[in-house]
């Protein structure tokens, strides 16, 4: 401790005011909980939010479906007696693993330097967006606001293994339905030049593993329908269908966010012997993984599901599949969130920014996120990382976080935040109401 100290005076200190400022130093202090993969710990940081809840005065929960992945759920009562939708806001409190010596100021010491820079792992991606979502609701309460309908903070872990035993679990429990969302924020992109991107969509991710079985047999013969050559058939399809999205990418025709990627990820076959495989023996099972990003376009999950089941794995040749991870509607279409004035979450985002003479752009989202669950269920939900101008640093060495950018990004959400919370009207897809 003494020698953290002696460490920060020596590097010398953020700007006064921000030294001084207090959102500022509970973010840094939420950056210094190692929630780090692997084997996150997030009992520190619990303990930390539920801290911040009681003194906010928000009531908290916390669910448990899987050992150890705690999600913790802090509530305010919207003031209207309908049955309004929720608004959620959601940030995810795991952060990904670091290469400690690549980085300037130790990561998970939230070091700020002259410039108000804060360098720490997660002040990008993403617990700068949940500690703007808990300043803004600090700044309404102060002000004697209040919602009209429910205004959930949800804290969940595990967003960058996936969500699997977080939101993959949370998303069809009956603690989701019970808090009758109506529209999910979650983490986006950074921003430039006073437009904020805002995801409303993202490449659907499919974890496809497909199983051949048949008759094993001498490697010296000739038989039909084993394992291999099924799985080769299979093979042969998946590459000429990659080839053809690949060579969209190439000529420059389409860019690789609308073209559907498909890679090999294992392939697991043969009799192992203590040094190799039997090498005169047809093995009776192969099995062969597939990493699968699919654009959110009207009927390509359908596309998608028919080629799988027709071509990839027919059972006619005792072929089988499952899917690890398959993001797709109950109707088997890839979700995406409507972002025009049909959808009134949109319009209402536009206005808000707007306060700040900017503008909102919708984007397709690189990767994935727990967005993707709650679109899953018919749920609006947009990323938005109300942050302009830092270099994009998610995922990176030196991952680091303007203080000032910080602050101006409270305003933003708390205007988004005001918006959301203080409209009655009712939604589309208010099921509960209409
Ligand atoms: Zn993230």
């Amino acid at each position: 401790m003494l020698l953290l100290c002696f460490c920060s005076e020596t590097w010398g200190r953020g700007p006064k005011d921000l030294e001084q400022n207090p959102a500022v130093q509970r973010f840094r202090t939420y950056l210094r909980i190692p929630t780090v993969h692997p084997e996150s710990d997030y009992a520190p940081a619990i303990e930390f939010l539920q801290g911040q809840a009681k003194e906010i005065g928000l009531p908290t929960k916390i669910f448990e479906f899987v050992p150890k992945k705690p999600i913790l759920l802090m509530t305010w009562k919207g003031s209207s007696k309908e049955k309004l939708q929720s608004v959620i806001l959601n940030s995810h409190m795991d952060v990904v693993t670091v290469e400690e010596d690549k980085w300037k100021y130790p990561p998970f010491e939230a070091y700020m330097d002259e410039d108000g820079d804060i360098y720490a792992r997660g002040s990008q991606d993403m617990k700068v967006v949940g500690m703007m979502y808990l300043e803004a609701i600090r700044i309404l309460k102060a002000k004697g606001w209040a919602p009209v309908r429910d205004i959930h903070v949800l804290w969940v872990p595990d967003e960058e293994l996936a969500g699997l035993d977080g939101w993959g679990k949370f998303y069809l429990s009956k603690e989701f339905d019970e808090l009758n969302a109506g529209v999910v924020l979650d983490e986006g992109h950074i921003s430039y030049n006073n437009s904020y991107i805002v995801n409303n969509e993202e490449k659907a991710v499919w974890w496809l593993i497909i199983q051949a079985t048949g008759e094993t047999g001498h490697g010296s013969l000739y038989f039909d329908n084993s394992a291999s050559e099924n799985m080769f058939k299979s093979f042969a399809s998946i590459n000429a269908f990659r080839d053809s999205q690949m060579s969209l990418v190439r000529s420059g025709e389409k860019p690789l966010e609308e073209v559907v990627v498909i890679n090999s990820v294992f392939l697991k076959s043969g009799s192992p012997t203590p040094d190799g495989f039997t090498m005169n023996i047809q093995p009776s099972f192969v099995e062969a993984g597939f990493d699968l990003r699919i654009p959110p376009v009207k009927e390509m999950g359908h596309f998608m599901n028919k080629i799988i089941e027709e071509e990839w794995a027919p059972k006619g040749r005792n072929m089988s599949c499952y899917f690890k991870v398959k993001t797709e509607d109950e109707t088997g279409e890839i979700p995406s969130t409507t972002a025009d004035d049909t959808n009134p979450w949109w319009s209402l985002m536009e206005k808000a920014v707007s306060k700040f003479n900017a503008t909102v752009s919708a984007e397709r989202a690189n990767g994935a996120s727990d967005s993707r669950y709650a679109r899953m269920r018919g749920v609006s939900a947009f990323g938005l990382t109300a942050i302009q101008n830092v270099p994009f640093l998610i995922h990176s060495h030196n991952e680091r976080m303007n203080g000032y950018e910080f602050l101006r990004g409270i305003s933003v959400t708390t205007e988004v935040v005001n918006l959301y919370g203080s409209f009655s009207g009712y939604t589309k897809s208010n099921k509960a109401v209409l």
